[in-house]
């Protein structure tokens, strides 16, 4: 990778890293498809299936902030989401609040 290439990732990943800041917004349009709406209004559309963006900066550069913005997100939310999981009683903890419960409830009748 050559000098300008390299300042071109750069600034691009500076750039994902505060487009949901600057505004952009992000809504899905099909199950593969996702629209990147600029504060501006400009759409954009990324497959997720094919890993491309509409832009016209991903014709040249293969990536663009609008990509990484997304990869960024959705990293963020399998990462909440994995947390959450983490989160989630094991079976032991499960069983053993059932039968506090039960000895809860049978203690008020
Ligand atoms: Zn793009």
């Amino acid at each position: 990778m050559n000098f300008n290439t390299a300042r071109l990732q750069a600034n691009i990943a500076a750039r994902a890293a505060r487009l949901w800041e600057d505004g952009y917004t992000l809504t899905r349009k099909a199950e593969d498809t996702l629209v990147i709406t600029s504060n501006e209004g400009t759409n954009y559309e990324i497959d997720t299936f094919w890993e491309t963006c509409s832009c016209p900066c991903f014709k040249n550069n293969d990536t663009c902030k609008h990509w990484i913005g997304w990869k960024n997100l959705e990293k963020i939310q399998a990462e909440y989401e994995e947390h959450l999981l983490s989160q989630a009683p094991t079976e032991d903890e499960e069983f053993g609040r059932t039968w506090y419960e039960c000895r809860a409830a049978a203690l008020a009748r």
